[in-house]
């Protein structure tokens, strides 16, 4: 009898157990479904967040930055225009029409960009720029600016910008990019790889001719526009660098661009 009874009481706690364990089991089920329904709400969200981005970065190619609208303008010359890249342009003029308000007004920044010479970056830290001198010395006129280019091209090298002699400044390499100009050098802090955290001018003059005032006058524009857009900590030579091995920039008086 007292057998049967402990029987009787454990089937009653197994029972009982059961449905406790089962009744939990549906709260986890319903919990569950809760959640997933959390989760696709989520998914959506994040998909939603993600077409958002990909809608910014669409209208940052579609020339919002400066760089694009350079790109813009230079595959325009080229002759590869279509349409979205005129509504690009468009985009870029605006642009720089409200940059135009901050710099000196009469500071230009003509796009040469070269197809070679560089590697593309992004992100890099910029706190060096070193200066350069540059000149024709393959007959005709020593300050060409096309053959000098073309002297360039031919070596696979290029600078950011150039200060042509006629004190025009020209964009070969945008900032971005990492341009092959310094060569193997050597910082005073001991770092290497200057072209990777450097921006390169070349400036043209000779040996024998130095800077005429108006490149000066270009350049320290140039300067403090590119110290606008960079904390740069080292202005220094080619030849600081790269003692030795190199000498210029020519004939140049630092105390003409600080
Ligand atoms: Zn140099």
């Amino acid at each position: 009898m007292i057998k049967k009874i402990i029987i009787g009481v454990g089937v009653i706690i197994l029972v009982g157990t059961g449905w406790v364990y089962f009744s939990k089991g549906g709260e986890k089920k319903i919990k569950i479904s809760e959640n997933s329904g959390v989760k696709d709400k989520t998914e959506e969200i994040a998909t939603i967040s993600a077409e958002v981005q990909s809608n910014a970065e669409d209208n940052l190619t579609a020339g919002v930055t400066k760089e694009a609208t350079v790109e813009g303008e230079v595959m325009e010359s080229v002759g590869k225009g279509s349409t979205t890249i005129v509504e690009n342009k468009n985009a870029q003029s605006e642009f720089e029409k409200e940059e135009e308000k901050e710099a000196e007004p009469d500071f230009k920044i003509n796009d040469r960009l070269a197809s070679w010479g560089y590697e593309k970056a992004s992100g890099r830290k910029i706190d060096t720029i070193i200066l350069h001198s540059t000149y024709n010395a393959t007959g005709g006129d020593e300050f060409d600016l096309d053959k000098i280019i073309g002297i360039y091209k031919s070596y696979g090298v290029a600078p950011h910008y150039i200060v042509a002699r006629d004190a025009k400044v020209y964009r070969t390499v945008e900032d971005k990019n990492i341009a092959y100009h310094a060569g193997e050098s050597k910082m005073p802090d001991g770092r290497t790889g200057v072209n990777n955290f450097s921006i390169g001018i070349e400036i043209i003059n000779s040996k024998t001719s130095g800077p005429t005032s108006a490149q000066y006058n270009s350049l320290k524009k140039l300067l403090s526009y590119i110290k606008g857009n960079h904390s740069i900590k080292y202005t220094l030579g080619h030849s600081d660098i790269a003692p030795g091995r190199k000498d210029d920039p020519w004939k140049f008086e630092w105390g003409k661009v600080k």
